[in-house]
């Protein structure tokens, strides 16, 4: 993921300052050497940077800090708040016109993730009660429009295409599509070029006088690092750009543009693609991006995957079914195939305050989800219901059915079995006396 090698510089820098009790400027500035060459090898812009490191330490000298019983801490605070603010304080959101539809241009270069971002995009706002169409107007590659379609399906989209002909007048043919036929959201996919060119701007820019959209998002791949700023600093002086998608955050990138983009262009980043699935992408937060960058996770995040995955009339019958102890190998099941719509174990575990860099110590397999998923599909109704009646040629069979050995079988109903004992000790126990509780 984005941000581990500057989540491990950073802590090791505040590790120094906590282990120091009392502060004094020398050692706050020290500190601020530490971070300041963190963030320029993330590929944070020089410029940005430095002004950072400035408003930190004017802040982190001052009384507040240095008299404090707890001054690193009050240091990681001042940090975490800076970085938040420079990456725009608040989720900037997408705004829609009070008379429908919202007309969305997608720009950007060639690979940067415009296609795929569309149709998440169509997904993301379907799942809010939407009704996106998306455009095709990356005419000059044939298997563009193909591939949105292919996308679009996906995401459950209507696609409208007129092949390979004008893109400006594509664009506008799709509005009033949209128009004729109750689209609340028309996304526009544009051609994207190797390098910024003036055709390609020409381009964009009749295509946004033509259907005058509402946004025009930006989509840049952070793996470019500094290009990627550059990029959306070219494209902003030529276009009203009005936000960023940063795509590929997954990726083992540095990371450094997600800090910058907003200061040098102005321009907030609004959506962030995490993934190459449809549903991988997220509503850029910068007060959340602060804290995944300052290893405290993104709890916020995880709940509301959380609440997208569950379903709440399930979710109540698993609560009684776990009170009850009637909780079977079907409902670990749907469990685990609720837990993976959230995303990738590394994904969601990544989102845990203080896991931050130690991520890579963790043997976190997707594949043990498929295998246990493998071996419960191999179970018979009967066996699902009461696994305590699989004896070992029942163990055989199944390990045969799924691909895997019978002690996978038996780490697996033994590890059922401890989960059935915890819920009976959470359910049943006496009242008041085990109840679950939240830290102060
Ligand atoms: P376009 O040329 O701008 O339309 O780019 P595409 O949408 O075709 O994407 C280019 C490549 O990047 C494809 O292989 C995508 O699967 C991949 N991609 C797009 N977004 C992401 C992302 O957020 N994470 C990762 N890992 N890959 C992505």
């Amino acid at each position: 993921m984005a941000f581990e090698s500057l989540a491990d510089k950073l802590s090791a820098a505040f590790k120094k300052l906590k282990s120091k009790g009392k502060l004094n400027e020398t050692d706050i500035k020290e500190a601020m050497r530490e971070v300041k060459l963190a963030l320029l090898e993330a590929d944070v812009n020089y410029k940005v940077v430095k002004d950072f490191v400035k408003n930190v330490s004017e802040r982190a000298v001052g009384q507040e800090v240095l008299e404090s019983l707890t001054p690193a801490q009050q240091v990681i605070k001042i940090v975490n708040e800076e970085l938040t603010a420079l990456m725009g304080g608040q989720n900037a959101r997408l705004v829609f016109p009070s008379k429908p539809p919202c007309i969305v241009l997608m720009c950007g270069l060639q690979g940067s993730g415009k296609t795929t971002h569309s149709a998440k995009l169509a997904k993301y706002f379907k799942g809010q009660g939407r009704r996106p169409l998306l455009v095709a107007c990356d005419v000059y590659r044939p298997a563009a429009i193909e591939q949105l379609k292919i996308v679009g399906e996906k995401a459950g989209a209507t696609v409208f295409e007129m092949g390979q002909g004008d893109p400006v007048k594509i664009a506008s043919e799709g509005v009033k599509y949209a128009k004729d036929h109750g689209h609340d959201l028309v996304i526009i996919d544009t051609a994207g070029r190797l390098h910024i060119d003036e055709k390609l701007m020409e381009e964009l820019k009749n295509i946004e006088k033509t259907v005058v959209p509402n946004e025009i998002l930006l989509v840049v791949d952070a793996m470019t690092g500094q290009d990627a700023v550059n990029v959306a600093d070219t494209f902003n002086k030529a276009l009203p750009i009005t936000g960023v998608i940063l795509t590929k955050l997954d990726s083992d990138t540095r990371g450094g543009a997600a800090i910058s983009v907003l200061q040098v262009t102005g321009k907030p980043i609004k959506f962030s693609g995490i993934g190459e699935k449809i549903d991988d992408l997220e509503p850029f937060h910068p007060e959340r991006m602060a804290s995944r960058i300052l290893g405290m996770g993104d709890v916020l995040t995880l709940i509301e995957k959380a609440q997208d995955a569950v379903d709440e009339k399930e979710a109540a019958e698993l609560a009684k079914k776990m009170k009850e102890n009637s909780f079977d190998m079907n409902d670990l099941l749907d469990q685990l195939r609720q837990i993976r719509k959230m995303g990738s174990l590394r994904q969601i575990v990544s989102m845990l305050p203080g896991v931050g860099n130690k991520i890579d110590e963790m043997n976190l397999d997707d594949n043990q989800f498929t295998r246990i998923e493998a071996m419960i599909t191999s179970m018979t109704k009967a066996e699902r219901a009461k696994p305590s009646i699989i004896n070992p040629s029942r163990k055989r069979r199944i390990a045969a059915g799924s691909g895997t050995e019978v002690q996978d079988v038996n780490r697996l109903l033994k590890q059922f079995e401890q989960m059935k004992q915890m819920m009976k000790k959470l359910g049943g126990g006496k009242k008041g006396k085990r109840r679950m509780r939240l830290p102060p």
